[in-house]
């Protein structure tokens, strides 16, 4: 059947399209509906049956075929290390560790933190949870104090899995003070345990009747076997974070059935794995395409999932070529930022080595640039497959569904909708607009399976950040903007709301205004997002600095609200440029006039001055711009 097909069948009939994928998996009760849309846009899938991702994911392998097959493939440049885990032993250890949790108090519905580097300890944690139905909250572990001092406090968890340490290009990274800090910031007392694995990097201060030794309590709180708890296919199975254009972060609530039976549908129908393959996506757990794709994508499928503890070019930009030819990776999964970074490299690197099983080359998170796709499409010997998609959707929203039929590549467009998704692009009052013009990208109910049921205790505000921007009409909102062409091709063209896409990393304005603004010195903040070569975007800070501050004293306190940035949020958010002005060009409504500011510092040509600001007259932009071109 070609792409046209499918996807046509996935819409016209979601119920019997959805039900048949969701017959490959284990249910211990079949569900009685595949789609309740009954109160919408809460839209709930598979509702009454009863399963479990961790069963799905671990114990239907390691008691079928696949029992002695490599689970987990761990490669760690960092600390010089590599772990196998075959299924068999996966299922041990995250029995081990449910038997902790469990023995520890942990039940089906509690929050359970989890703050750790790229080890296989992290997954089976996740995976552990998941078996007793606890809801785990990962949180990437480049964030700093107040990023995860804000999400515990909102999830209010009962336990925090964490490590001594990670390592980045060699540097420690401690994460265990991190936790003790960011404890000691938070205001909920929800957290009764603290499991730390001390790898034996870093310092590990432990504090006593909260603080417990990984290893010691596997030795005398594990088990062999814990029976998964039989979970609702509506029960959430995580929370992850995500930003918004409020200071706080948003989180996203995702379902077990139905996020199982689509991440299991699209490693074959977008990915085009199956037995054999060997997977590999260079994320991070801490993000939703670690969730999904170093997780539990590859497992459900029973693949092999390389988790890569390291970055594109430490030891030296060769690491990533040797790992693909020493494990024989056949389909990876990356973002562009990678791509720019290593494409500045001699192509020997590559080339010297064995590609040949490589078979499929995807990247998300951000446009995938045609530059980097030329150079990718000539030295990986397959094109780089761009996909689009978000926190909020769990797999992609846009793909070349390459396992269904590849569709002719357009380079830096993310294809067509990918099954399930009835996406369109609208007008400010939510109109359909012809193809070829530039709008709002939106996806009309019911929402495709495996998409967030809500935000974390804040029904309210997923109901107005995403269902609120069309009055009457309910269109969930992407936050993008977008083109459809003549062809049904999508293109998109970045945010329509203040976030920023750092590495393909979104992270919220007010947020990092927030943690600036906190800095004695600063009167007024503005954060906007730059062009970076780089990494896509960057973080541009624009400050006005209370009287007391004498000129001399200014670099003093950028490099202080440097600092304050990659302490406060992590090093993700450390800008590309602070400048300090004499006052904060704003619209007539008070708001920033970021564009302004994005356009002069770029040296962009303002064109037509009137419709680059919503609210500001065209003398108010000029004189903007012109206060500003001495600024940067
Ligand atoms: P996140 O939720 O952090 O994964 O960020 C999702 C956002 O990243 C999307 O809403 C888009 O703004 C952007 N994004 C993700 N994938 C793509 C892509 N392939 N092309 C363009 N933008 C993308």
């Amino acid at each position: 059947m070609s792409y046209d097909e499918v996807y046509r069948r996935s819409i016209e009939d979601p119920t019997s399209f959805w039900g048949e994928l969701a017959e490959e998996l284990h249910w211990y009760r079949k569900w009685d509906k595949v789609l309740d849309d009954s109160n919408a846009p809460f839209y709930r899938w598979f509702v009454g049956g009863e399963t479990n991702i961790c069963y799905n994911a671990v114990d239907r392998h390691a008691f079928g075929s696949k029992r002695g097959q490599a689970a987990i493939i761990w490669e760690s440049t960092e600390v010089g290390k590599t772990r196998t885990l075959t299924y068999f032993e996966l299922y041990r250890e995250v029995n081990k560790l449910a038997g902790v949790l469990k023995n520890l108090g942990v039940r089906k519905g509690d929050r359970v933190l989890i703050y750790m580097p790229m080890v296989p300890e992290a997954i089976i944690g996740m995976l552990a949870c998941v078996r007793l139905g606890a809801i785990h909250s990962v949180v990437f572990g480049g964030f700093s104090v107040s990023s995860l001092a804000s999400r515990i406090d909102d999830a209010e968890p009962v336990a925090v899995l964490t490590a001594d340490a990670g390592s980045r290009k060699g540097n420690v990274v401690p994460l265990k003070e991190m936790v003790d800090a960011s404890l000691d910031a938070a205001t909920t007392d929800s957290v009764r345990d603290v499991l730390v694995l001390n790898r034996g990097l870093g310092s590990c201060p432990m504090k006593r009747g909260r603080d417990l030794d990984w290893t010691e309590q596997l030795a005398q709180r594990g088990e062999l076997h814990v029976e998964p708890t039989r979970l609702q296919s509506t029960d959430p199975s995580y929370i992850l974070y995500t930003s918004g254009t409020t200071g706080k972060p948003k989180g996203v609530v995702r379902d077990t059935g139905g996020y199982m039976v689509a991440l299991h549908a699209s490693m074959s129908q977008i990915y085009d794995v199956s037995e054999g393959d060997v997977y590999w996506s260079t994320s991070d757990i801490g993000w939703v395409v670690g969730h999904s794709y170093i997780v539990y994508g590859p497992l459900l499928k029973g693949l092999p999932t390389v988790v890569y503890e390291g970055t594109p070019d430490y030891p030296d930009p060769g690491i990533w070529w040797r790992i693909i030819e020493k494990y024989g990776v056949t389909c990876v999964f990356t973002a562009p930022t990678a791509l720019r970074a290593l494409k500045k490299f001699p192509d020997s690197w590559i080339k010297d080595r064995d590609l040949s099983s490589l078979r499929h080359f995807f990247t998300a998170g951000e446009p995938l640039d045609e530059p980097s796709y030329q150079w990718g499409k000539e030295v990986l010997g397959t094109p780089p497959i761009d996909h689009y998609w978000q926190t909020e959707s769990g797999w992609s929203m846009l793909a070349n569904s390459v396992g269904l039929e590849m569709l002719p590549i357009k380079p830096g467009s993310p294809t067509k909708p990918a099954v399930g998704h009835r996406l369109e692009v609208v007008d400010p009052d939510g109109n359909s607009l012809e193809k070829g013009q530039k709008g709002f990208l939106i996806e009309r109910g019911p929402l495709a399976p495996g998409m967030l049921l809500t935000l974390w205790n804040d029904d309210k505000r997923y109901l107005k950040d995403y269902w609120g921007q069309f009055q009457d009409k309910q269109l969930y909102l992407t936050g993008d903007y977008a083109i459809e062409d003549k062809d049904g091709y999508f293109w998109m063209l970045g945010r329509a709301d203040e976030v920023l896409n750092v590495s393909g990393h979104r992270l919220g304005t007010r947020e990092i205004e927030e943690v600036v603004s906190s800095h004695p010195g600063v009167a007024e903040v503005g954060v906007v997002g730059v062009k970076d070569e780089l990494r896509g975007e960057g973080v541009l800070i624009i400050a006005v600095l209370k009287n007391h501050i004498a000129p001399a004293d200014e670099d003093r306190v950028a490099e202080e609200m440097r600092q304050l940035v990659r302490d406060r949020i992590g090093p993700i958010a450390s800008p590309k440029g602070i400048h300090f002005v004499s006052s904060l060009p704003k619209t007539r409504s008070g708001k920033i006039m970021r564009r302004v500011i994005r356009a002069v510092y770029q040296g962009d040509n303002i064109g037509d001055l009137s419709t680059i600001e919503d609210d500001a007259t065209v003398d108010m932009v000029r004189e903007a711009a012109d206060m500003l071109k001495g600024q940067f």
